[in-house]
């Protein structure tokens, strides 16, 4: 089976419309959502909606439950909290108690997904490096576990010890443990602005990592339309 998994889509409809052709094309059969569905651009409904619609297993991003709460945002990034709290506005009561329904970790048949890291997943840690993947491995009882929040694919390999290998195919190996970071199909950050998920073939033991292109030009112009700051508009054609 292919497994296309993505996540901090971010509100930003035509990069997951993107990936999600893309990842049909592929010939995925199934998909999962690693979360932060929401926040920073402009079409937060449109993409619930979408999700939602499909029934894809879903967890929890920190963005959906800042967005589904009513808590002050006032320690946050000036800018995340600006689009947080017109994101509260654009959405229903409905839709924001759905976002507030996820859950934070699931097991899908033999791996794990979780936005953050399986230590503590509610405080939101980023990994980083290979000791920030090394609390995240006491926890791991899959060999394979999926995650995103930092917006920079990673692929942190666990054999004798934890080393960080290049986020290109992967071929997962017997007897080593997995914790991929999939990238981000709505802001990505790692220089690259083009949208990332990845493919689990399971049958084959490959992951693969997929950069799409997609209608930027649409998606920072919703932003700008919308009142949003401009540098959220900005920063996607830089991929930072
Ligand atoms: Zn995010």
């Amino acid at each position: 089976m292919r497994i296309a998994l993505f996540g901090d889509i971010h509100a930003n409809l035509e990069a997951l419309n993107a990936v999600l052709e893309d990842s049909n094309a592929q010939g995925c059969t199934q998909w999962v959502c690693l979360g932060d569905i929401v926040g920073y651009n402009a079409n937060p409904g449109e993409c619930l909606e979408l999700i939602r619609s499909k029934e894809y297993p879903v967890v929890k991003g920190n963005h959906d439950e800042d967005a589904c709460g009513n808590h002050s945002l006032d320690t946050m990034n000036p800018t995340a909290a600006t689009a947080l709290r017109w994101t509260r506005e654009q959405l229903s009561g409905e839709q924001r108690s759905w976002l507030g329904s996820l859950r934070m970790v699931r097991q899908i048949s033999n791996f794990t997904v979780v936005h953050s890291t399986l230590d503590d997943p509610r405080a939101w840690g980023y990994v980083t490096n290979r000791f920030d993947a090394t609390s995240n491995f006491y926890h791991q009882v899959t060999d394979v576990c999926f995650h995103g929040h930092t917006h920079v694919p990673r692929v942190f390999v666990q054999g004798d010890r934890v080393r960080e290998e290049a986020a290109e195919l992967v071929e997962v190996e017997a007897g080593l443990k997995y914790f991929i970071n999939i990238g981000s199909v709505g802001q990505p950050r790692d220089g690259d602005p083009r949208s990332c998920y990845v493919i689990y073939d399971t049958e084959r033991n490959l992951i693969s990592f997929r950069r799409i292109e997609y209608d930027r030009e649409t998606t920072q112009q919703k932003i700008l339309d919308a009142g949003l700051p401009p540098n959220l508009a900005e920063r996607l054609s830089d991929g930072r």
